[in-house]
């Protein structure tokens, strides 16, 4: 009886189990879908649309001088006066809101202020990491979503305009979150991967991303324990209308429960309390444990499959990469899965994955720090 419970687990969970192959797969289809970005002829039709940022260098750690940065997010607006010496960073800021009357307004900002850049999170990752660590050459992102820049030969960058003097290189905003939109990721995508899709607001947009972030992990794991449960082999079949609940089984729950003591389990009992699941056997633990790791563990595969692009073509010897994110910040094993992936999948390339420190700050300031001083 046991065993044929355990066959029945293993074909439901089964496809979110990918081998190094398919990984390598992965790698190799990115690399043609960003060429196709980086390249004028197929940048039309690509998917990844490798956008030229005009960030022309990394901090060399002598930048000076006083810096605002302004940080504007769905609600809070966070200014920021930062100042730099050498290593020496201070900051000074303070948060508004934003009013209605400017939310909806023109957007024409009648300040004595010469804006000097204009970037996104991932390239403040990767500044922010590069003021201490000259190696970092990849800013990535792994939140909500999930994004990547990294330093591109100036020559590759044919969708750059003008010819402004400075060094021969460009920061590339890859928005890799789209690859998969022309559907060549269907080799690996499960039933749970397509409801995800399907019920999202962005339907056939964003695959790659639905994979690996934030905002999806949660939904993929709710909806294998579903499928477990009502085959009988979870919970003794019984649910609840929290679980039955899109959205209800957040990413932090993954976090927790795989971070849980294994002997215990009182986060996970705790959790499953709290979404009103009745009686919940420690097999049930060790099966939704268990489920949330191949969740977890296919999501760092797959951005590390990203990343092993990223370094293939970039080619340097050594490559820090640096990071942002709450997915990658807290859950327990995420920096770990990387580092494993990342080894087997880009060999002989030394690299190091650094946690960002206030990219949307120090890094937007290091931007306007590093114009000033290549202009
Ligand atoms: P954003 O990407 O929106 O700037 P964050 O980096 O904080 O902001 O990412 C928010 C995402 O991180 C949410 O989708 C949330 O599900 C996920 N998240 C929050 N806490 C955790 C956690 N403890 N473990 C894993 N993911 C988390």
């Amino acid at each position: 009886m046991e065993r044929e419970e355990n066959c029945k687990v293993e074909n439901i969970l089964k496809p979110l189990e990918l081998t190094d192959d398919d990984y390598r797969k992965v790698v190799d289809l990115m690399q043609e879908k960003m060429e196709e970005g980086l390249a004028r002829s197929t940048n039309d039709k690509a998917t990844i649309k490798m956008f030229p940022t005009y960030v022309r260098a990394v901090p060399n750690g002598t930048e000076s001088g006083e810096f605002l940065a302004l940080d504007l997010g769905g609600t809070n607006f966070r200014v920021l006066l930062v100042s730099l010496q050498g290593q020496e960073v201070k900051m000074e800021s303070k948060i508004f809101l934003i009013p209605q009357h400017i939310m909806l307004g023109t957007g024409v900002q009648d300040l004595d202020v010469k804006c000097l850049a204009v970037i996104n999170d991932t390239v403040g990752a990767l500044m922010s990491c590069a003021h201490s660590d000259r190696q970092c050459a990849i800013g990535l992102i792994l939140g909500t979503g999930s994004n990547a820049c990294y330093i591109e030969k100036l020559e590759r960058v044919e969708m750059a305009e003008g010819n402004e003097p400075g060094p021969p290189e460009m920061l590339i905003n890859t928005e890799w979150g789209a690859f998969g939109d022309d559907g060549c990721l269907d080799f690996i995508t499960t039933d749970f991967d397509r409801q995800v899709d399907k019920h999202s607001i962005n339907a056939g947009k964003q695959r790659y991303e639905k994979f690996v972030s934030g905002m999806y992990m949660g939904e993929i794991a709710r909806l294998a324990l579903e499928k477990l449960r009502k085959s009988g082999l979870l919970f003794g079949g019984e649910g609840s209308y929290h679980m039955a609940t899109r959205g209800r089984f957040y990413t932090k729950y993954v976090s927790e429960i795989e971070g849980d003591d294994i002997d215990s389990f009182k986060t996970t009992k705790q959790i499953f309390q709290e979404l009103e699941i009745e009686k919940v056997t420690e097999q049930d633990c060790r099966l939704v444990r268990h489920t949330c790791s191949l969740v977890s563990r296919r999501a760092a595969f797959l951005a590390s499959a990203g990343l092993a692009c990223l370094l293939r073509m970039m080619g340097r010897p050594e490559v820090t990469i640096g990071v942002d994110g709450s997915l990658y910040r807290f859950h327990p094993f995420f920096h770990d899965l990387m580092m494993e992936k990342i080894r087997t999948l880009a060999p002989g390339i030394r690299f190091k994955l650094m946690l960002s420190h206030d990219g949307s700050g120090k890094g937007a300031a290091l931007v306007a720090a590093v114009a000033s001083r290549i202009l």
